[in-house]
């Protein structure tokens, strides 16, 4: 008898597909669920058709329109690119609903996310350490959806995470909200730091090249890195800049334009952070 019948491969495919889906449900049911999770409750603004909020957030809804055409004019010239989709912020009413949009079981209380080609913001970007953040928090979304629209998923991954978050903190003035300056620097210089990868990993995990220290922390000092490279010559910087958002090697258009590998690049950050 003859199995190889188009019926029987189509059910083999169908089964098999079944079967990955009901893995991934039981292995990341968080990502199930930011998944399925229907937008359809939100409200779309009245100023601004892009920005939707959830019942119970109009007012931080107000806000987010208000700023929204500057943040958007900030980000495209400290950027230097365009946006080249159409996409939404999406404003929730609560940390829970943002969070469930993020697919992740994460332990602090995270601000926003440039995810699935949109922009999500949480309550909690209207008081973070007792700070309104939402302006910061709105630009730092922007500057991660402006890299992932130029570069795609894969090579926007091979960019590695102290530069995307300290560069969108840099932009934003955002990140490391309530941690002083000497505190992040006695933590580096006694090698409590974040792991300076040369390039992202496509499946890389964020928790591994924290290192051990905190969320805050690690904001703080990769936007004093990433700061200290800008203002080390920023010319050659916003080439940089543009030739890493054109799909170029990071770590190759490093060395090319600010003249030194990164890994030297962090040795003379950490001396000059000694020297002070
Ligand atoms: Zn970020």
């Amino acid at each position: 008898m003859k199995w190889f019948t188009t019926k029987n491969v189509f059910m083999i495919l169908l089964l098999m597909t079944i079967l990955l889906v009901t893995l991934f449900i039981m292995v990341r049911p968080n990502y199930w669920t930011a998944l399925t999770k229907s937008k359809d409750h939100f409200i779309e603004h009245s100023n601004n058709s892009r920005i939707l909020y959830e019942p119970n957030a109009k007012e931080y809804s107000d806000k987010i329109a208000d700023y929204f055409p500057i943040a958007l004019n900030i980000i495209k010239e400290k950027q230097l690119k365009t946006f080249l989709k159409p996409f939404n912020v999406y404003v929730c009413n609560s940390q829970k609903s943002h969070n469930e949009y993020l697919g992740e079981n994460i332990q602090f209380p995270i601000r926003g996310t440039s995810l699935r080609g949109d922009v999500y913001i949480a309550p909690s970007a209207f008081n973070f350490e007792g700070l309104d953040t939402h302006k910061e928090t709105l630009k730092h979304e922007l500057s991660h959806l402006l890299f992932r629209q130029q570069l795609g998923f894969f090579k926007y991954r091979k960019i590695p995470h102290w530069f995307h978050e300290g560069f969108g903190d840099y932009l934003a003035g955002s990140g490391g909200e309530g941690i002083k300056e000497e505190n992040a620097i006695n933590f580096i210089l006694s090698g409590k730091h974040f792991i300076v990868q040369e390039e992202g990993e496509i499946f890389g995990s964020f928790p591994k090249v924290m290192n051990g220290i905190s969320y805050r922390m690690f904001h703080k000092q990769a936007k004093m890195f990433v700061t200290f490279i800008v203002n080390s010559d920023s010319l050659s910087f916003n080439t940089f800049l543009q030739n890493i958002q054109e799909g170029n090697n990071f770590s190759k258009s490093f060395q090319e334009e600010m003249n030194m590998s990164i890994s030297d690049m962090w040795t003379k950050f950490t001396n000059q952070l000694d020297s002070n």
